[in-house]
C-alpha cells in the first residue's frame, strides 16, 4: 500500500489553516472528485476517499490536534484509539447533494440563527440497525465576541435551533398508525449495485440511505426525518483568554439523539472582534499611546491603559517618538494558566493643532531659541547629508 499522504497536503491547505479554509478546500475537492461526477474515472473513488478522510480528521478539533502532534500514528493507533480510521465508505456513498448538505448546512435548512453565524460541520453515522439508538449530530457554530469578552471572559446565552427527536413519531419518521417497512428500492440490503461495464459501483441505497427500512407514510411533523428543529437556549461560559480560533466544546449540547441515543456535541468556534485600543498577538498586547512632544521633552507621568486599569509610567526627559515601553504581566491572559503576557506601549507624538495666535507666538519664540545641540537626531542627520553632497561633488569632478 502506498504511503499515506499528509492530510494538509491532501486538502492543499496550510498547517495553520482555519476551519473555514479547510472547509472551503474540502468543498472544492469533494465537488471535483465525487464519484457521481466521475463515473468513468476509477481513480476518483480513491481520491474522494482520501479527501474525505483528511477532512474528517482536520475538521474535528480533537482529531486535528492529535494528528498535528502524532501524525497518522496518532489517528489510527494513538492512545485513546480513534476508530474512525476504519471506514470512510459512508462518505463516498452518499449522494453529492446529501453530503454537501449535511456537512455545510446547505440542504438541511438550518436557518435563523441571527448573529451567530452559520452551522458548519455535523457528522453523520451510518446506522446498521435502523431501530438502534442513534447519537445526535455534532454541530459547530462560529461566534463573534468582543475584544474585552476575550480578555475577561463572559457569560452568554446561545439561542439555536437544534435538531431534536420528533415527539410525535418518537424519532421513527413514520406517521401515527404506520411504521417503518423494509426499503422497496434495495429490498432491505441498504445498497444498490450501480454503474456498468467493468466497474460496478456499490452505492448506498438512494431511498433509505443505507438504513434498510423506509417510511411509507412520513410523519407530517418532521417530514419523515425523525427530527424537528427546536429553538434552544444554551448557557455558554466564555473563559478569559480565548482568542480567534479558540474552540469551546459543549458535550451533549449538539443535535438530539434518536430512539434514546445521546445528544451530539456543540463546538463553538470563537472569532474575536478588533479593539480600538489594543492589538493582540496571543498573550502579548500592543497599544499606541499619543503623547505630547513637550511632555516627552520635559519628562513626566504618562497614563497607559492596561486590561487591569490605568498604569502610570514615568517618562524620562528627552523620550523619543516611537519609543516602546514594556509592561510585564500586563498583557492578555493565557486561557489555560490564567497568567498574563506583556503589554508593549509605543509612544506616538501628538503634534498640537488649532493653536491660538498667542500660543503660536510663544512657540515661535521657543523654536527660535533652540540650537542644533538641542536635537539628538538632526545634528547627525545634517552631517550625513553634508557628507553625501560632498562625495557627489568629488565624483562629478573626476568624471
Ligand atoms: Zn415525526
Ligand atoms: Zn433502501
Amino acid at each position: 500500500m502506498a504511503e499515506k499522504r499528509d492530510y494538509y497536503e491532501v486538502l492543499g491547505v496550510d498547517k495553520s489553516a482555519t476551519a473555514d479554509q479547510i472547509k472551503t478546500a474540502y468543498r472544492k475537492l469533494a465537488m471535483k472528485w465525487h464519484p457521481d461526477r466521475n463515473p468513468d474515472n476509477p481513480e476518483a473513488k480513491d481520491k474522494f476517499s482520501e479527501i474525505s478522510e483528511a477532512y474528517e480528521v482536520l475538521s474535528n478539533e480533537e482529531k486535528r490536534a492529535r494528528y498535528d502532534q502524532f501524525g497518522h500514528q496518532g489517528i489510527n493507533f494513538g492512545p485513546g484509539g480513534f476508530d474512525f480510521g476504519r471506514d470512510f465508505s459512508h462518505f463516498q456513498d452518499v449522494d453529492l447533494g446529501d453530503i454537501l448538505g449535511s456537512i455545510f448546512g446547505g440542504g438541511g435548512g438550518f436557518g435563523g440563527f441571527g448573529g451567530f453565524g452559520d452551522f458548519f460541520g455535523g457528522s453523520r453515522r451510518q446506522q446498521t440497525d435502523p431501530n438502534a439508538p442513534q447519537r445526535g449530530e455534532d454541530m459547530s457554530i462560529e461566534m463573534q465576541i468582543d475584544f474585552d469578552e476575550a480578555l475577561f471572559g463572559s457569560e452568554r446565552t446561545l439561542e439555536l435551533k437544534l435538531p431534536e427527536q420528533c415527539s410525535h413519531c418518537k424519532g421513527t419518521g413514520a406517521a401515527e398508525g404506520s411504521s417503518r417497512v423494509t426499503c422497496k428500492t434495495c429490498g432491505g440490503k441498504g445498497v444498490v449495485i450501480g454503474g456498468g461495464g467493468i466497474f460496478q459501483l456499490r452505492q448506498t441505497c438512494p431511498t433509505c440511505h443505507g438504513a434498510r427500512t423506509m417510511v411509507e407514510k412520513p410523519c407530517k411533523h418532521c417530514d419523515g426525518t425523525g427530527h424537528v428543529r427546536t429553538p434552544k437556549k444554551i448557557a455558554l461560559r466564555i473563559p478569559k483568554g480565548v482568542d480567534t480560533g479558540s474552540r469551546l466544546r459543549l458535550s451533549g449540547k449538539g443535535g438530539g439523539g434518536l430512539r434514546g441515543g445521546p445528544a451530539g456535541d456543540l463546538l463553538v468556534v470563537i472569532n474575536v472582534r478588533k479593539s480600538n485600543i489594543f492589538e493582540r498577538e496571543g498573550m502579548m498586547l500592543y497599544v499606541d499611546v499619543p503623547v505630547s512632544p513637550f511632555l516627552a521633552a520635559l519628562g513626566g507621568d504618562l497614563d497607559i491603559p492596561t486590561p487591569e486599569g490605568t498604569a502610570t509610567v514615568r517618562l524620562s526627559a528627552g523620550t523619543p517618538n516611537g519609543k516602546v515601553l514594556r509592561l510585564r504581566g500586563k498583557g492578555a491572559p493565557d486561557i489555560h494558566s490564567g497568567q498574563s503576557g506583556d503589554l508593549f506601549a509605543r509612544i506616538v507624538f501628538d503634534v498640537p493643532v488649532n493653536l491660538s495666535s498667542a500660543q503660536k507666538k510663544q512657540l515661535e519664540e521657543f523654536e527660535a531659541s533652540l540650537k542644533l545641540e538641542n536635537y539628538a537626531s538632526q545634528k547627525e542627520f545634517k552631517n550625513n547629508v553634508k557628507t553625501f553632497y560632498a562625495h557627489k561633488e568629488v565624483l562629478q569632478k573626476n568624471k
